[in-house]
């Protein structure tokens, strides 16, 4: 999508510090950081949220939960605790409408969430 910051991202026409890349997916730093560990973990695919994933997206679920275990390894907090936020909507907090996985860690969270 022309006007994503997210699929720019994707497409290396703005910088972002990644820590994943495979074909089909990206994780990268998120650019302000809500935790010691904050990172965005993204489908390349433009999927504008989680209501537009389609049955045939399913596979990218499965890929990405495959990496986030990996990145709370790699990042020592799959010991301690960590939180994965999916914001969806206006009031879900989401802005930016290409579908990411907020992979937070190196605090304690608290609940209900602000
Ligand atoms: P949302 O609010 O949609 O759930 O999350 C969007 C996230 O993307 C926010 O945490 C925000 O800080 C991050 N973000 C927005 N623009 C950029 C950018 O250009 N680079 C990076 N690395 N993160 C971004
Ligand atoms: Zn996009």
């Amino acid at each position: 999508m022309l006007d994503c910051i997210f699929c720019k991202i994707i497409n290396k026409e703005i910088p972002s510090s990644i820590v994943y890349e495979d074909e089909k997916v990206i994780a990268f730093k998120d650019i302000n950081p809500q935790a010691p560990i904050h990172l965005l973990i993204v489908p390349k695919k433009h999927i504008p949220s989680l209501l537009e994933i389609e049955e045939k997206d399913s596979y990218l679920l499965t890929e990405i939960i495959k990496i986030i275990k990996e990145l709370a390894k790699a990042n020592n907090i799959d010991d301690k605790g960590f939180r994965v936020v999916v914001n969806t909507g206006d009031e879900g907090g989401q802005t930016v409408h290409h579908l990411h996985f907020h992979l937070l860690g190196g605090r304690f969270m608290t609940w209900p969430p602000g």
